[in-house]
C-alpha cells in the first residue's frame, strides 16, 4: 500500500489511507477545556491544554486598567515556542520518546532487557508529569484480565503494544486511531514512498 503524497493530501493520522472525514462526535475526554489541579491544589499546567491555561491566566490578569500605557504595542504576538509545555506538547514529545524506545528495542529481548523495560514502564507510569494521564495509563496497563500488560518479548511485540497504548489515549481524546500495522514505518524505517529518506 502506498502512502498518499503529502503535497496533494493534507497530513492525516493514517498517512497510508485517504484523509479522514471529520469526526461528528465531540471529544470524549473529560479533561478537554478543563483546568486540572495538581495534587497541591494549584493549577497543573502539564495536565491542561494551552487554551485552558491561557483562559485562566487571562482571567487572572483581567483587572481594570488605571493608567494609560505608553509602551509600544508589538505588531504580532510573541512566539510561544519557548514557553513551558502544556499537556499536548508534553504528550507529543513523550510519544516520540516512547515509540523511539520501541524502535530501538532488540528484535529478541533477553530476560534482563525485558525486566529493565518493565521496571521503566512501571516507574514512567508513576512519574509522568501529567498526573491524570499517568493514572489512566497505569490503570490501563493494570487491567485485571492482564490483556494490557506490556508485551516485551521483542521489538515487534513491544512496538505493537505501545501503539495500542497510544490508541487507548487517542480513543479517550476522541482522536482517530492509528493502524498499528504501520507503527514501524512511522517510527523506525520511514514510509515506503521514500519521503523520510
Ligand atoms: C502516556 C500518555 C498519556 C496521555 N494521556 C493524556 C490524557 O489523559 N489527556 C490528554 O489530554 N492528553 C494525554 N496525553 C497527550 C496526548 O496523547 C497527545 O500527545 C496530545 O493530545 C497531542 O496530540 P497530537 O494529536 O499532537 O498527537 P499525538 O497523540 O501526540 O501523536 C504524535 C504522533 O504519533 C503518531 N501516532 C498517533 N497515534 C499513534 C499510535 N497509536 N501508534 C503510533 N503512532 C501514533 C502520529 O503520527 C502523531 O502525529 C498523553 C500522553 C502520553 C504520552
Amino acid at each position: 500500500m502506498t502512502p498518499p503524497n503529502p503535497q496533494t493530501n493534507p497530513p492525516t493520522l493514517f498517512p497510508h489511507q485517504q484523509p479522514p472525514t471529520p469526526i461528528p462526535e465531540e471529544p470524549k475526554d473529560k479533561q478537554k477545556n478543563t483546568l486540572i489541579l495538581d495534587k497541591d491544589g494549584k493549577p497543573c499546567r502539564l495536565c491542561t491544554s494551552a487554551a485552558s491555561w491561557r483562559n485562566l491566566t487571562k482571567q487572572a490578569k483581567a483587572t481594570p486598567a488605571t493608567t494609560k500605557s505608553t509602551a509600544a504595542v508589538p505588531s504580532s504576538p510573541p512566539s510561544q515556542d519557548d514557553c513551558p509545555p502544556d499537556v499536548e506538547v508534553l504528550g507529543r514529545s513523550t510519544w516520540t520518546f516512547l515509540h523511539s524506545l520501541t524502535a530501538s528495542y532488540p528484535v529478541t529481548a533477553s530476560r534482563e532487557q525485558q525486566g529493565e523495560m518493565r521496571t521503566f514502564l512501571n516507574i514512567f507510569s508513576r512519574l509522568y508529569p501529567c498526573w491524570v494521564c499517568a493514572d489512566d495509563f497505569r490503570n490501563w496497563m493494570a487491567e485485571p484480565s492482564g490483556r494490557n500488560e506490556p508485551r516485551l518479548a521483542g521489538r515487534a511485540d513491544f512496538g505493537t503494544w505501545m501503539c495500542e497504548a497510544h490508541n487507548e489515549v487517542n480513543r479517550k481524546l476522541g482522536k482517530k486511531e492509528f493502524d498499528c500495522r504501520f507503527w514501524e514505518e512511522r517510527w523506525r524505517t520511514g514510509w515506503k514512498d521514500g519521503r523520510c529518506d
